[in-house]
């Protein structure tokens, strides 16, 4: 029998659909001998949220399939993968609506300060009527930047094009004739995007050309109500630029989902500001999504493993070897 190990723990009934085609060895991925010990023996791989090394499958020769249970990639080096004959599949389309609901959640809270009055109401500060002091800015009718308008960046376009009115503007390598002409979305470049978007929303997938894409040039580019919308992957942004920009009024404020280090450590001075909204990482997590993307995942791999997977595959280029 097949043998698949698991860093991440599995709904009880994706599981169980596993075990129906191999045997399931769960693994704590901190305990890293044991977890590279596990690889070796292993025909395949499920899991997320750890980074999987070309050191770590030295010797795992008889892995042939690995599946991630998230869209993003960016935790494997899929050349050396690639090299190795190893087929990586991952989860796209299954998440894409609730991340963008995550993402539009950060827009509404940045711009209406939503989590910070809502403390401020809780710490019973609300005494009176408030006043200007309290304001926050529009969202509906104003200009939205997507850097990255694939899957997730489309599903955003659309709730900011039909339900807020909103003018879509974008960057991509190459065009989306779909959200062109469904949200009346606009490919511009980088510089002009920064210098007239409201809000600025980063959706590319964490890779060498995109690492550090927005630094301190990049938010001095935008406009000083501007604020930065970040549930990507948090290197795609320089973070010490950002704290800087957020500190020094060269942006009016962020809504961040991702870090360059996750858990943001406690004393991150991100924490400290009121002009940020930061969540946990849960672009995705909601419990019917991640159970769908754990389903899928199980899907992806067990498809893999019996060669008949046809779709979400990221180095497609293994099969033709
Ligand atoms: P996708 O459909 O592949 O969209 C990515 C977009 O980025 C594409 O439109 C792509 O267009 C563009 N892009 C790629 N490289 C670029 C570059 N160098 N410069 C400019 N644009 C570039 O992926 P998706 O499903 O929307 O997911 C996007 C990312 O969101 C994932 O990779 C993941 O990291 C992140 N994510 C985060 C969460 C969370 O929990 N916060 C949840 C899900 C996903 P071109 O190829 O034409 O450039």
């Amino acid at each position: 029998m097949k043998k698949i190990v698991a860093w991440k723990p599995l709904p009880d009934d994706v599981l169980a659909y596993l075990q129906q085609h191999a045997e399931v060895v769960q693994v704590d991925p901190t305990q890293h001998d044991a977890f590279v010990a596990a690889l070796k023996e292993a025909d395949g791989g499920i899991g997320s949220s750890v980074k999987i090394t070309p050191a770590m499958l030295e010797g795992a020769s008889r892995l042939k399939a690995l599946s991630t249970i998230s869209v993003g990639f960016d935790q494997f080096d899929v050349d050396d993968l690639t090299r190795r004959g190893i087929v990586l599949a991952h989860t796209p389309d299954v998440l894409t609506e609730s991340t963008a609901d995550t993402v539009f959640a950060l827009i509404l809270a940045s711009a209406r300060r939503v989590v910070e009055l809502a403390d401020w109401v809780k710490a019973g500060e609300w005494k009176e009527s408030i006043g200007p002091s309290h304001f926050g800015v529009d969202v509906q009718g104003k200009t939205l930047g997507i850097v990255g308008l694939g899957r997730i960046g489309g599903a955003v376009a659309r709730r900011a094009a039909l339900g807020f009115n909103m003018t879509v503007l974008y960057t991509n390598r190459s065009p989306n004739p779909q959200a062109e002409q469904a949200y009346g979305a606009r490919r511009v470049e980088l510089s002009e995007l920064l210098a007239t978007a409201d809000f600025v929303c980063l959706q590319v997938p964490l890779t060498p050309q995109t690492r550090h894409m927005i630094g301190a040039a990049e938010l001095q580019a935008m406009k000083r109500s501007a604020i930065l919308i970040n549930a990507s992957r948090g290197a795609t942004v320089n973070e010490q630029a950002l704290i800087e920009a957020l500190r020094d009024g060269t942006i009016h404020g962020a809504g961040l989902d991702v870090f360059e280090t996750e858990p943001l450590p406690a004393d991150s001075p991100l924490l400290g500001m009121a002009n940020v909204v930061a969540l946990p990482h849960i672009g995705s997590a909601t419990h019917e999504t991640r159970h769908a993307m754990a389903r899928n995942a199980a899907e992806n791999l067990v498809a893999a493993l019996d060669g008949t997977l046809s779709n979400n595959i990221v180095n497609r280029e293994v099969l033709r070897k």
